[in-house]
C-alpha cells in the first residue's frame, strides 16, 4: 500500500544529487552544470552549504564525480531546514565551478551565509523531494535522457544475453521494454546503446557518459525533451512509460518452435 507523503511545506528538497556510472539514472552529470559564479555569491553559498546541520551519516562516503583525487568527499546529509544537501556538495562548488539552483543562492546570499534556527526534522518516508532539482538539472541539459530504462534483474539479464547472440560487450547495463533498448557497457569502458533484437536501428557507441546526448535524441522517444515540461517535477509513478522490459518480453511471441503462449510464467520473469 502506497504511503502518503508529508506536506509539501514538511518536505526537504534535494541538491547535489548525481548520477554514478555504476547505477546509471537520470541523475544530472555535474560537469554539465560548471558555470561562473560572482565571487560574492559564491563565498555565501559556501559558507551556508558548510554550515547546514547533519540530518543523516551514510556509512560509505561519497566521491567526486570529477574524479579529481580528493579522496572521499564526506558521509552526511546536512539541512537548513527547506533543502537538503550531501556535505561533499560545497567541494563542487569551490573546487569545479558547478551551479545550483538560483532560488538556493538566493537564500544562501541572502542570509548571508549563516543558517537561520531551525528544528532538524525526523528521517522519515517522503522526507526528501528531489523533483525539483531533477527538473532545474534536465532544463540545463545535465541528465542523460534515460527515461524507461532500468538496470535489468538476473532473470532479464539472461534473456537479453540469450538475443544479444555473439555480440560483444562487458555488461548489460540498462533496459528499456518500451523502447526495447539496452545499454552495454562494452570492455574498453565505452557504452553502446542497441536494440535487443535485429532490425532496429544500428548500435549507438558513446565514449562515455559524458558523451551520452543531452536530449532524447539517443533514443526513440525523439521530441519527449524539447516539451516545456522541463520545469516541472516528474510525476510520481512515471505514467505512460510503456512496457518494463518483463512485460516486453512475456509479450513477445517466441521466436518459433517452442510454443506460442503459456510459458511466459516459468522463465523467471515476474510481474510486481
Ligand atoms: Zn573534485
Amino acid at each position: 500500500m502506497p504511503r502518503a507523503l508529508p506536506p509539501s511545506d514538511q518536505r526537504l528538497t534535494v541538491l547535489g544529487w548525481w548520477f554514478r556510472p555504476d547505477a546509471p539514472s537520470e541523475l544530472p552529470l555535474p560537469q554539465r552544470l560548471v558555470g561562473t559564479w560572482d565571487e560574492r555569491e559564491r563565498a555565501a553559498t559556501l559558507a551556508y552549504l558548510r554550515a547546514g546541520q547533519s540530518l543523516v551519516r551514510y556509512p560509505d562516503a561519497s566521491f567526486c564525480r570529477f574524479d579529481c583525487g580528493v579522496g572521499a568527499l564526506g558521509d552526511a546529509d546536512l539541512t537548513d531546514g527547506r533543502y537538503v544537501w550531501p556535505d561533499g556538495l560545497a567541494h563542487y562548488v569551490e573546487q569545479h565551478g558547478v551551479r545550483l539552483p538560483e532560488d538556493f543562492i538566493a537564500r544562501a546570499v541572502a542570509a548571508d551565509g549563516v543558517v537561520a534556527p531551525f528544528r532538524l526534522p525526523k528521517p522519515r518516508f517522503g522526507l526528501y523531494d528531489h523533483g525539483p532539482w531533477l527538473a532545474w538539472a534536465r532544463a540545463r541539459g545535465a541528465c542523460p535522457p534515460l527515461e524507461g530504462f532500468a538496470a535489468p534483474d538476473d532473470a532479464i539479464a539472461e534473456r537479453i544475453a540469450a538475443d544479444l547472440g555473439d555480440a560483444e560487450y562487458a555488461r548489460i547495463l540498462l533496459c528499456n521494454g518500451g523502447s526495447r533498448e539496452v545499454v552495454l557497457e562494452l570492455a574498453d569502458g565505452s557504452l553502446e546503446l542497441r536494440h535487443v533484437r535485429a532490425g532496429g536501428r544500428p548500435p549507438q557507441r558513446f565514449a562515455n557518459w559524458l558523451a551520452w546526448p543531452t536530449t532524447a535524441a539517443a533514443g526513440s522517444t525523439s521530441t519527449a525533451s524539447a516539451s516545456p515540461r522541463a520545469g516541472l517535477p516528474k510525476p510520481p509513478d512515471r505514467p505512460g512509460r510503456g512496457l518494463t522490459m518483463a512485460e516486453f518480453f512475456q509479450k513477445r511471441r517466441p521466436p518459433d518452435g517452442d510454443g506460442s503462449n503459456s510459458n511466459s510464467g516459468s522463465d523467471g520473469s515476474q510481474r510486481n
